[in-house]
């Protein structure tokens, strides 16, 4: 047996960050351990993190490249899988437009650059991502208000934390890690908790708001409103870095919080008091989650709370939420090659005239894709390529995606197992998993480093994705490097390091600096924050933010509320998978073996459940069975169901993807999206629940 060597690396089991040390022994890893130098997590890891040896040595691990074949998937090797993928996607060219091609990635093992630049050099606008309703939707969102993402300064000291939506020791990892939280917690800072469910911050905050799911952006408007009647505001913050201060007051007259208990379920003098408590508070740090962007409330929500950190005083403030440097290395968009699309090809951009933020954050909705796969509307798409994305399990409205992946004349995906989505396709490319990789990781985060993940092991016939898009790409007849490596010295230039000396640093972080529109005022087009939106206005939108309420809520639906009477919330997260990442890791799934739907006691009672059972969850579009856990910190009248559910243990073709897979019953019409970003909503549909007949012990 040879000695263990220990080799420092970053852990992208989420989005990723957390310092690892793995340990290898004869070409194997044997253990992992956090590395107490992190800049990021400083020796913390989570249970993902930990549990990446059950994953990359998985058995049902795919470790070469396979094509489909009658009988089943027969073994290939590199060189036929990636010219097959090239010869398919000339043929789309020849015959359709690159247009006409798609390329997807999910939650990504962090080749955002690579896989855009492949992209754009393939000449496809057509780029699918979960940007329309995650993270890149609130990044966008920032960008046209304030000209960058603020994010909270956990480390600059807030004496004031708002959680919004979020639950920071479980998810939400991009900037921040759990352990940011929780150091300025300890230190004392007040905290405010805005969620549906009773939880573990709720527990401790001086202020809980239980808010009714999806009407976030009314809240966040009636703060506003507040804040301004009561002259609590930073006024000379207001007088020279706010573009449309006056219609702000008017716009912000309509939301009263009288008028907004009505919307939220929140009492007006709670809603007051929590204004008064931010905005008096300093400084405040606002963390926002994922469900205030998965609605058509999107856009509108993530600029309200702009608003709020603005008027406050609070935007690059230390303690509040800030700008923060990056290192200078060359960006994903440096490196993603956006000028080799056309100007045609940009305006070929399914939806592209619709949802012109997604546009600009240069991707797509997905309703326009299988709606061009299924229907061939403005033109058909015919051939794509994903890469680490899962959408029949992940995205709304799992059947119709189902259907188009199926109806695709040619599809490849690269990934780590045959999930439900990699067994519709026809080549499947074996990915490498993080331990696998090398790569100046995290350059597309806004917490100020970049990271050097370095390759730790070689396993089976696998590639790190990198390698596939660059490989693929020079298939193609694109520019690319001889290696990984090369293209990462490419990335590292301006900082006048090498890969290899950059491994050696382990990390690079800008110079912090606060207040820095003091000089040059914020980028957009007035220097200022724009809660008046000048491009809004431009693209022919309103202006200012506003509340819409759900198309498919008892509000909007009294009818549909007869039949379906309960608020479904399909997007619960729990801290051992990712997604639909990790059923089948023993160690996470013995942790959370069956899929948790959660009610009140009294609403389970009402349907003769308890505790455990098998439920049937069922709105307008299908029905899942999840299994009940009775929590009396929920409304009678909201369901809270896990999502990103499959059984890798069935081993039948699907896996199971559609017992418990509550994307089966989300909505991705276009009355529900957002109408510049194009985010599905995944947060606030009508369901009805009922026992499932299924005994507790059995199986799904
Ligand atoms: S929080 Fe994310 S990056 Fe950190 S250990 Fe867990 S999975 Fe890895």
């Amino acid at each position: 047996m040879q000695e263990v060597k220990k080799i420092r690396t970053v852990c992208r089991s989420c989005h990723g960050g957390c310092g690892v040390i793995a340990h290898v022994q004869d070409g194997r890893v044997v253990k992992i351990e956090g590395d107490s130098e992190s800049p990021i997590s400083g020796g913390t890891l989570c249970s993902k993190g930990l549990a990446i040896t059950q994953l990359a040595y998985h058995p049902d691990r795919i470790l070469h490249p396979m094509k489909k074949t009658k009988g089943g998937w027969s073994r290939i090797s590199w060189d036929e899988a990636l010219d097959t993928i090239a010869h398919e996607f000339k043929k789309v060219i020849r015959q359709y437009g690159p247009q006409s091609l798609f390329i997807g990635q999910g939650t990504g093992r962090d080749y955002e650059s690579h896989f855009s630049r492949f992209g754009n050099m393939l000449g496809t606008p057509n780029v699918l991502t979960a940007g329309h309703m995650c993270y890149l939707s609130r990044i966008g969102a920032s960008l046209i208000t304030c000209g960058r993402f603020p994010i909270c300064d956990y480390a600059g000291g807030p004496k004031c934390i708002v959680l919004w939506g979020v639950n920071p020791l479980w998810t939400n990892p991009d900037e921040y890690k759990g352990v940011d939280f929780w150091k300025a917690y300890k230190k004392g800072a007040r905290l405010l908790v805005i969620d549906p469910r009773r939880n573990f911050y709720t527990q401790k905050a001086d202020l809980w708001l239980q808010i009714r799911p999806g009407t976030d952006a009314a809240l966040a408007l009636a703060f506003l409103n507040v804040i301004i009647e009561e002259g609590l505001y930073d006024k000379e913050f207001v007088a020279n870095y706010i573009h449309g201060w006056e219609a702000l007051v008017e716009r912000v007259k309509l939301y009263p919080p009288e008028k907004v208990e009505k919307i939220t379920w929140i009492p007006s003098e709670l809603i007051r008091e929590a204004a008064r408590f931010y905005a008096l508070t300093k400084p405040a740090a606002i963390h926002w989650g994922v469900p205030t962007e998965q609605t058509i409330n999107c856009t509108d929500f993530t600029r309200t709370a702009i608003g709020l950190m603005a008027v406050t005083g609070n935007l690059d403030a230390p303690g509040g939420n800030v700008f923060r440097v990056p290192p200078p290395v060359r960006t994903v968009s440096q490196f993603s090659a956006h000028d080799a699309l056309t100007p045609e090809q940009r305006k070929a951009r399914l939806g592209g005239e619709q949802y012109k933020l997604a546009a600009r954050m240069t991707i797509i909705t997905p309703k326009v894709a299988w709606d061009a796969i299924l229907e061939g509307k403005n033109y058909p798409l015919k051939a794509g390529i994903l890469v680490g994305t899962n959408p029949v399990v992940t995205g709304a409205n799992a059947k119709g995606i189902y259907q188009a992946l199926k109806k695709l004349d040619f599809l490849a995906v690269a990934d780590l197992f045959l999930t439900p989505t990699a067994e519709l396709a026809q080549i499947f490319l074996p990915a490498g998993t993080w331990l696998e990789q090398n790569h100046v990781s995290e350059n597309w985060k806004f917490h100020g480093y970049v990271l050097a993940r370095q390759k730790v092991v070689e396993i089976g016939e696998a590639w790190q994705d990198h390698k596939i898009f660059l490989e693929l790409g020079k298939r193609m007849g694109q520019k690319w490097w001889d290696t990984v490596e090369q293209a990462l010295d490419y990335i590292l230039e301006p900082t006048g390091l090498t890969w290899e000396q950059f491994k050696e640093k382990g990390y690079l972080q800008g110079e912090m600096s606060y207040y820095k529109y003091r000089n040059a005022g914020f980028s957009t087009p007035t220097r200022k924050v724009e809660i008046y939106s000048t491009i809004l206005e431009q693209w022919g939108r309103d202006p200012l933010p506003k509340y819409t309420e759900i198309p498919e809520s008892p509000v909007s639906r009294p009818d549909l509320s007869e039949k379906y009477p309960y608020i479904l919330n399909a997007g619960l997260r729990i801290p051992v998978f990712f997604h639909s990442a990790n059923r089948q890791i023993p160690w996470l799934r013995e942790i959370r073996p069956y899929p948790i739907v959660e009610l009140h006691p009294d609403t389970a009672k009402k349907h003769g459940i308890q505790e455990m059972d098998w439920v049937w969850i069922e709105s307008p579009r299908g029905r899942v069975k999840q299994r009940a856990r009775l929590n009396d910190g929920i409304h009678p009248m909201v369901v809270v169901a896990e999502h990103g559910w499959w059984y890798p243990e069935i081993k039948e073709e699907g896996h199971g993807w559609d017992i418990s897979n509550i994307n089966l019953l989300t909505d991705d019409s276009y009355e529900s999206l957002d109408p510049v970003m194009g985010a599905t909503n995944l947060r606030v549909l009508l369901c009805n629940i009922s026992r499932c007949e299924q005994k507790q012990e059995d199986r799904p």
